[in-house]
């Protein structure tokens, strides 16, 4: 477990993969790929390389591409 306590008040960001946006964690859809396909990670707790996704349609929609992108260049 990590030690909260020294990490009080400070709030996760990060980044969407489609649009770049940074957001709040809480606000962005975690997704982890394996074997090729999105498996969105509503846990938070699937191992593997995390991505984060917006909750918004237009992002959702381009996502599938994009994953294409990034299996591509890993
Ligand atoms: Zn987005």
């Amino acid at each position: 477990m990590p030690n909260r306590s020294s990490k009080a008040g400070h709030i996760p960001f990060r980044t969407c993969v489609v649009c770049r946006k940074k957001a709040e964690k809480k606000k962005l859809m975690r997704f982890v790929i394996l074997d090729s396909e999105i498996v969105i990670d509503l846990t938070g707790k699937l191992k593997g390389r995390g991505y984060y996704v917006c909750d918004d349609n237009d992002c959702l929609q381009k996502l599938e591409k994009k994953v294409v992108k990034i299996l591509r260049n890993r």
